[in-house]
């Protein structure tokens, strides 16, 4: 498997966990005056697998379709589209800060 470094921190990781030439984590904390990123930024830190926080990344920041995120994680089509459903549900908790028991109040 072939093996990529950062250029911003200098450690080496899996090409599959590259966002051009940086590593998630850079990517994620690469400064940007959006709230909505900061937001999501809390979340990927907070509530993410590493494979969870990619398939996210590559949707909202590289545009990506299933199909090519699938293909980039070695995964199904269909099993990235259960991910992301399944990461948003919990997003939307999580950014909302509604839990679902405050629904019968
Ligand atoms: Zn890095």
């Amino acid at each position: 498997m072939s093996k990529c470094q950062c250029v911003i921190c200098g450690k080496w990781f899996d090409e599959s966990e590259m966002i051009d030439e940086y590593c998630l984590d850079c990517y994620v904390e690469a400064p940007k005056d959006d709230p909505q990123k900061q937001k999501l930024k809390d979340f990927l830190q907070t509530e993410l697998t590493r494979a969870e926080k990619l398939i996210l990344v590559f949707y909202y920041y590289d545009e990506m379709t299933f199909r090519e995120i699938a293909a980039t994680l070695n995964l199904s089509e269909k099993r990235v589209a259960q991910m992301h459903s399944y990461i948003i549900s919990r997003a939307k908790v999580f950014t909302d800060g509604t839990e679902g028991k405050d629904k019968f109040y």
